[in-house]
């Protein structure tokens, strides 16, 4: 997503743009995979920020309303315990609020009304200052805010964890376990996550888009528009070395050979792909990776439980996910399972007893280049992941032939130099998110994009790294003519 937007923001203003993609289709991690008869989204799944999309259309002209059927999601997603009790969570605050109230009392209620002020409170402070500028260091941050926007910083809590900071709202620990899950949307543990994350639940009250036809679409839209500026695509074409000549970028070679000229090169894989010289910060180490993951896609029966889109199933013992994943690099013994049912409209409904698209998800070590799952470990995660499922009121028909796994390795493999991280570094501690880097490479004319660099993974994130690296590059090209 960071290429692609980078590639509509260049051709826009009259580069030559030529993107090289080594998969057959354009989208990365936003890939869709066939199960079955059945196409199926096998990346990201919810979508919002649909204004940094909205901006990237109408900055070329365009109008993102004639490339894609965005429908508004009333219903965020459905939760449902092991031990008993589910949860809808709402766009509408008030109607999640009474919600939470039926589920956990009154006094959650309230505390659910003064975590959604305090969330909006911490995204209007960084949407700005962080997120949509070039990478700022702590102090650039401080200085970008000015010393009128100190109580709003100090208010987003930098020092804190996100679970530390949910303890302040929630006394009921599902409610924390299904706030604390916003930490895992960028491959992070709530428990070492700052408290900054909570700004995630304001991004999805402030709208969870379904995309009509998948998700997949979206990456489509965005190749069109860059295609209809100019820029060409190659896909199959693997990028074996970023060119440098003279001190300077001079282009890439593929891996067949060929050798493509440019003046500058965005970068879209993960950061830690890019050898030592031309990287600004250093590789990721091992156990500083993101979140992996174990993927289900499956056409699939379903019966016993009303599937809305978007569902999480919940064990008990949370802090064992994350003890197990990034201290003991297992998968917990109860993973958290989420459950994309891609038929489903927002509020569930019936699919008649008809085969569905579901994804299923649960969070994993990036150790896919170290630690492959084996056979008989995948069947056993399979069946413990179905069997939370079972005890949560859902049975899934699983039948191998429709049904498609990917593992951390077989995510190395599609992302390489990353273990299968899919979130580039762990957004662990107070420093985590400036950890990053920002759109330049050590190499003038290399430029960066993607999730693993600033401001960070997600869709929306990724595609705004592309325009902020487009940006660079275009005050590169204005430098070099003066
Ligand atoms: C299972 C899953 C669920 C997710 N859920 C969500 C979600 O619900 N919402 C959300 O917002 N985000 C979600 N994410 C995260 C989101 O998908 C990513 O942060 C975002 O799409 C990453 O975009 P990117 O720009 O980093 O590029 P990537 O998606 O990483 O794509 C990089 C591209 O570069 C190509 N490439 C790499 N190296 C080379 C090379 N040497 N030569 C040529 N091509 C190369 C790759 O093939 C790939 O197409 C999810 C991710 C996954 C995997």
């Amino acid at each position: 997503m960071g290429g692609l937007a980078a590639a509509a923001d260049l051709a826009r203003r009259g580069a030559a743009v030529t993107v090289c993609e080594r998969a057959a289709a354009p989208g990365g991690k936003m890939r869709r995979v066939q199960a079955g008869t059945a196409s199926i989204d096998a990346g990201p799944t919810v979508f919002t920020m649909r204004h940094i999309f909205e901006g990237l259309f109408a900055d070329a002209g365009e109008r993102i309303a004639d490339h894609l059927d965005l429908v508004p999601a009333g219903l965020l997603a459905r939760h449902a315990w092991r031990a008993g009790g589910r949860l809808d969570l709402f766009a509408d605050v008030a109607q999640s609020a009474d919600a939470i109230g039926a589920f956990a009392g009154a006094k959650e209620a309230r505390a659910y009304l003064e975590f959604c002020a305090r969330s909006a409170d911490i995204y209007r402070t960084l949407a700005g200052p962080f997120i949509a500028g070039q990478r700022p260091s702590p102090l650039d941050l401080v200085r970008r805010m000015g010393l009128r926007g100190m109580p709003a910083l100090w208010r987003t809590a930098p020092m804190r964890t996100l679970w530390g900071a949910l303890g302040d709202h929630f006394t009921d620990p599902r409610l924390r376990q299904l706030f604390g899950r916003y930490a895992t949307y960028v491959g992070a543990s709530p428990w070492q996550a700052p408290a900054t994350l909570m700004l995630i639940a304001h991004v999805e009250q402030d709208g969870v888009w379904l995309v009509h036809g998948g998700m997949h679409q979206v990456a489509q839209a965005v190749r069109g528009l860059a295609e209809r500026q100019g820029a060409t695509f190659r896909f199959g074409a693997e990028v074996s070395e970023v060119l440098v000549e003279r001190g300077r970028v001079a282009g890439v070679s593929l891996a067949g050979g060929e050798r493509i000229e440019a003046d500058a090169v965005v970068f879209n894989g993960d950061i830690s792909a890019l050898p030592g010289a031309q990287r600004p910060v250093p590789a990721t180490p091992r156990r500083g990776r993101s979140l992996s993951a174990v993927t289900w896609c499956l056409q699939a029966r379903t019966a016993g439980f009303d599937l809305a889109h978007h569902n999480v199933f919940f064990a008990e013992d949370y802090a064992e996910e994350f003890d197990a994943i990034f201290r003991r690099r297992t998968i917990a013994t109860a993973p958290t399972v989420y459950v994309c049912a891609q038929d489903r409209g927002e509020a569930g409904g019936a699919v008649d007893g008809a085969p569905e698209r579901l994804l299923a998800l649960v969070n994993a070590p990036a150790d896919g280049d170290v630690a492959p799952l084996g056979t008989a470990a995948l069947d056993d995660l399979g069946d413990r992941t179905f069997g939370l499922l079972q005890a949560c009121g859902l049975s899934v028909e699983r039948r191998a032939e429709a049904s498609i796994v990917t593992t951390p390795a077989g995510f190395h493999g599609l992302f390489p130099a990353t273990g299968g991280a899919l979130y580039g570094r762990a957004n662990h501690g107070m420093t985590g998110s400036f950890r990053r880097a920002g759109s330049a490479g050590r190499v003038p004319g290399l430029y960066l994009a993607g999730g693993s660099v600033h401001p960070g993974p997600g869709v929306p994130m990724a595609a705004m790294s592309g325009r902020l690296a487009a940006a660079r590059v275009l005050e590169g090209f204005a430098a070099a003519r003066r």
